[in-house]
């Protein structure tokens, strides 16, 4: 579809063909095509994975049995991005209303201390055994699955096996991603082996078979989750963290850590915004106390008469982001290793004590909040790695039910170490820990801060939005813009999910993305002290999914970021493209 600029414009087309919209345009070129239905839908950036859940919820299955299919079959169709080797968190939603979060983050070996990440070696280039944290998928998925689903552990992870068995064709995403990192797979001959032809990227559209990855995934099919805390694929990679080779960098991981791992089913983090809930993921991850603290600033402003795209909406939200970033950045960690402030931060009292230092002519540099009592109150430290990978998987099912999660592996290939006889891929999350003597130091058993973001909005008593995404620190924002994008300036899915992005990650400098943004606007925001980082049409990350139930027809929408691969689908008999 043309940009509505451009429906008008018909000197557009030039542009268009340099893939750029119109400093006026609000749609851009790459406007993404929702997908309706009325029996559920899944949205995730994986088309491999999204063909799997969809035929879940076709055959009746519910919104944890689709997004934990899901996530097994990204594990070896998206390998990059997240896997049984990694971790992530889960906001569910019931058709009813219950909500729950479910924090399957990895967890620091016993071994850990806060200066283990210091010496220089292999780790400090997001690579190898040191960085590697007990994954959390497996059991995460048995949780959910446990409590809320309808389906087993072993008929969730069949079509997963079936695609590693199979093989499936390679998109030209995960090409990019193996083009980008093989220099780090050949390294181990596991991970070059599952991943490189000769020690080459394959092409798009060859095959990628992965037997190991098949034969660890049959494991847990018959064996649950002990296959891999403490059984036969888990004293594997205890071995291999140990021989660590040929890189020689040897892990910390023991049989014992794997053996004490377990998911938390967490409360999850509540707001309101406009007359909405929001429904998000509290600490270890940053994200959703973020998100709440933020829309409770911007309640006190009226973005949607400053106007979509203008420069006063842009500004204060991405000055909200500055003092949400200020809190973020001084108090977030493991819940269970530092006390959070999260109640604090997320009450609409503390957005009304500080939505004052918000002024509308310049961007300022705010500090963190006063905690009502000091502990905690210790610095986290600055991002180490703030790119990365990660997937998100948005799903609704036909009654109702909603799960928004995000699962990673943290940088794209995660550690870049295969465990030999496992084909599991391992992730490197610990390197999300911070300097030792901050509040998100390393420390044994401690789960890494995060930023992953995944959040249901409810309008209503329905699950109106289901956000969440990738891209390290950048998903918050990505996720907020979203629910603005929704509730403000009142766009569709498709809509809301294209429109610009930006980010100041807490700093005067604002990334964004400006072709879509009219240059009065712009040069509106350098007058008032920001530095312009300018992205074109469309960056490369945050990467959202996107599915909720349309407000005015009850009907089940999911939608695909247009920065990635496209996988928003409903069941078959009901689709309507
Ligand atoms: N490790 C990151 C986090 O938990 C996610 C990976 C990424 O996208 O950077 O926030």
């Amino acid at each position: 579809m043309l940009p509505r600029a451009c429906r008008l414009v018909l000197a557009c087309s030039g542009l268009l063909a340099l893939g750029v919209a119109p400093a006026d345009a609000r749609e851009g070129s790459r406007l993404p095509v929702a997908a309706e239905g009325r029996t559920g839908v899944v949205a995730t950036e994986s088309p491999a994975a999204s063909r799997v859940a969809r035929d879940v919820l076709a055959q009746g299955g519910n919104a944890i049995d689709a997004a934990a299919a899901a996530v097994f079959a990204i594990s070896v169709a998206r390998p990059q991005s997240c896997g049984i080797g990694g971790g992530g968190f889960l906001v569910y939603r019931s058709a009813s209303g219950a909500t729950r979060t479910l924090d399957f983050r990895e967890a620091a070996p016993a071994a850990y201390t806060p200066q283990t990440l210091d010496p220089p070696g292999l780790h400090k280039t997001f690579t190898g055994h040191l960085p590697v944290g007990v994954p959390g998928t497996v059991a995460g998925m048995d949780a959910a699955l446990q409590r809320y689903g309808t389906r087993s552990l072993a008929a969730t992870i069949a079509p997963a096996e079936r695609l590693a068995r199979r093989g499936f064709r390679i998109p030209t995403s995960l090409v990019g991603a193996m083009r980008q990192n093989a220099a780090r797979l050949r390294l181990f001959p596991a991970a070059a082996a599952q991943f490189l032809k000769d020690g080459q990227p394959y092409a798009p559209g060859e095959t990628l078979v992965q037997p190991e990855l098949a034969a660890s995934l049959r494991r847990l099919m018959r064996g649950g989750p002990a296959a891999l805390y403490g059984g036969a694929i888990g004293r594997r990679i205890v071995a291999d963290m140990r021989a660590a080779r040929p890189t020689n960098d040897p892990g910390l991981l023991t049989l014992a850590d794997l053996e004490a791992y377990s998911a938390r089913w967490l409360a999850p983090v509540t707001g309101t915004y406009r007359g909405r809930d929001v429904v998000t993921m509290g600490p270890p991850t940053s994200g959703g106390v973020a998100i709440v603290e933020m829309l409770n600033l911007l309640e006190r402003f009226d973005l949607r008469k400053a106007g979509q795209s203008s420069a006063d909406a842009i500004h204060l939200v991405a000055e909200a982001q500055r003092i949400a970033w200020a809190d973020r950045n001084a108090y977030l960690a493991d819940p269970a290793f530092v006390p959070q402030p999260t109640a604090f931060l997320t009450s609409k009292a503390y957005a009304d004590a500080r939505a004052g230092e918000i002024q509308l002519e310049r961007t300022t540099a705010h500090a963190p909040g006063r905690l009502p009592a000091a502990a905690g109150a210790r610095a986290s430290g600055e991002e180490t790695n703030p790119n990365g990978s990660t997937t998100q998987v948005s799903v609704v099912d036909a009654r109702g039910a909603a799960v928004s999660l995000t699962c990673t592996n943290e940088q794209e290939f995660g550690s870049a170490v295969v465990a030999p006889g496992t084909g599991i891929l391992l992730n490197n999350e610990l390197t999300d820990f911070s300097a030792a003597g901050t509040a998100n130091e390393p420390r044994a058993g401690k789960r890494p801060r995060s930023s992953m973001s995944p959040t249901i909005l409810v309008e209503d008593g329905r699950p109106i939005l289901l956000t969440g995404g990738a891209g390290g620190s950048r998903i918050i924002m990505g996720a907020l813009e979203t629910i603005i994008n929704r509730v403000d300036f009142g766009l569709t899915l498709a809509q809301a999910v294209d429109a610009e992005r930006f980010d100041s990650q807490g700093t005067s400098t604002l990334e964004i993305e400006d072709a879509r943004v009219d240059p009065a606007a712009l040069a509106s925001l350098q007058a008032r002290g920001w530095t312009l980082s300018r992205l074109g049409e469309y960056g490369v990350r945050p990467r959202i999914q996107l599915a909720g139930i349309e407000p005015r027809t009850g009907r089940t929408a999911g939608v695909s970021d247009a920065r990635s691969d496209r996988a928003a689908l409903v069941p078959r008999a009901v689709a309507r493209r």
